[in-house]
């Protein structure tokens, strides 16, 4: 991937800053990273080699802007309109700029920049939910052709559900941080960021773990060249359409365990069936309440990204709905935080029976001891 460093040097701004890597490379070499500087590279797109090619071409990919500095820093106002003017030359190149300022781009662009320019990318990063609910207002409100947000280094749980919802982010991806002085980033924190993304079909990739990683509650300390490679190997990128997550390494949880946990929760131990509901379970018989519990984890929850999906079961109506709020069957979010099925692919024949059968058991424990009218499947 082409890197175009116009100018070098950046000014700490909010809490991803912290352990800015341009910061901490510049100190390794002596050099003082709050000094901004126009540097050698300044027109590197417009460069051409010997034969009189372009030295950046279209083939090469993506052309990353000012990744040792902000585009939209104040101490690069005077030589940002002469960046605007390469790129308006090179039509042909797209250029993806990354920020933490963008609250300062629109007065930035320039006076033909009309509703953004389909060679640039803007991607805003937010670390925090306290940034993205700044920053991303601004983005979605901007001229901008192409949007994308990076939330990382990933400091808490970040919901940016709103801002997908609208359809005008093309991608998010997230990462941990690097550094001796990393903080951690926990894998629920991704899992979650993932969920939503997967919820409102936006692309996700997970970049790298960092150097401090939180999975199940244990705390990794992830070398540099593995952060990449680890985060790869979660599988938890997500294209939609693409069935990615089918690779997602999980175990379906011991039923036993599983009612354990769920007696432990306020809001699930909450659910009971009613006399109408048994009297309904009574008349039909077991085998076809398994089989509407079975149409129902099909129908509403089968597909990759069900539609409605956190709304789709009904508190009300059907003695299943009742116990797919009860054992945590409700939705896919559900699905994956309390029986490790991953959102983002449709559920297989294994996930459909084992769903059908905590349904049932959780039917069965409400019925109490079969009085001799039952018939039991
Ligand atoms: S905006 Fe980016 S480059 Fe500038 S200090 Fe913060 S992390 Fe470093
Ligand atoms: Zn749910």
């Amino acid at each position: 991937m082409p890197i175009w460093n116009p100018w070098h040097g950046c000014h700490k701004l909010s809490p991803g800053c912290a352990n800015c890597y341009v910061y901490r490379r510049d100190q390794s070499i002596g050099k003082d990273a709050s000094v901004v500087t126009k540097t050698r590279d300044y027109d590197l797109p417009l460069r051409k080699d010997r034969k009189g090619n372009f030295k950046l071409s279209p083939e090469d990919g993506v052309v990353f802007a000012c990744m040792t500095s902000d585009f939209f820093l104040e101490d690069a106002d005077p030589w940002r309109e002469g960046c605007f003017d390469i790129i308006r030359q090179r039509r042909d190149l797209h250029f993806y700029i990354i920020t933490k300022r963008i609250e300062r781009a629109v007065s930035c662009f320039p006076e033909d920049w009309g509703s953004g320019w389909d060679n640039v990318t803007i991607c805003s990063t937010c670390e925090n939910q306290e940034m993205a609910d700044k920053r991303l207002p601004v983005l979605l409100a901007a001229p901008i052709r192409h949007r994308e947000v990076i939330t990382e280094p990933m400091l808490g749980e970040i919901d940016i559900s709103k801002y997908l919802s609208t359809g005008l982010i093309e991608h998010v991806t997230c990462g941990g941080e690097s550094g001796d002085n990393a903080r951690p980033c926990s894998c629920d924190w991704v899992r979650e960021l993932r969920r939503q993304c997967v919820r409102n079909a936006v692309p996700f990739t997970f970049k790298q773990t960092g150097a401090v990683f939180i999975k199940d509650g244990r705390l990794y300390r992830i070398e540099r060249k593995l952060q990449m490679s680890q985060a790869k190997k979660s599988f938890y990128s997500y294209v939609p359409g693409m069935g990615m997550a089918e690779n997602i390494k999980y175990e379906l949880p011991d039923r036993s365990v599983l009612f354990q946990r769920l007696s432990r929760s306020k809001f699930r131990s909450r659910f009971h069936l009613s006399d109408k509901d048994m009297t309904y379970i009574r008349e039909k018989g077991m085998s076809v309440i398994a089989a509407h519990a079975r149409e129902f984890i099909i129908t509403r929850l089968g597909e990759e990204n069900p539609e409605n999906d956190g709304k789709q079961t009904p508190m009300k109506g059907h003695p299943v709905f009742i116990a797919q709020h009860a054992t945590a069957c409700c939705c896919r979010g559900c699905l994956e935080k309390w029986h490790n099925i991953p959102t983002g692919k449709a559920l297989n024949e294994r996930e459909i029976e084992y769903m059908t059968n905590v349904l049932m058991d959780w039917i069965v424990s409400q019925l109490g001891p079969p009085d001799g009218q039952m018939t039991m499947i």
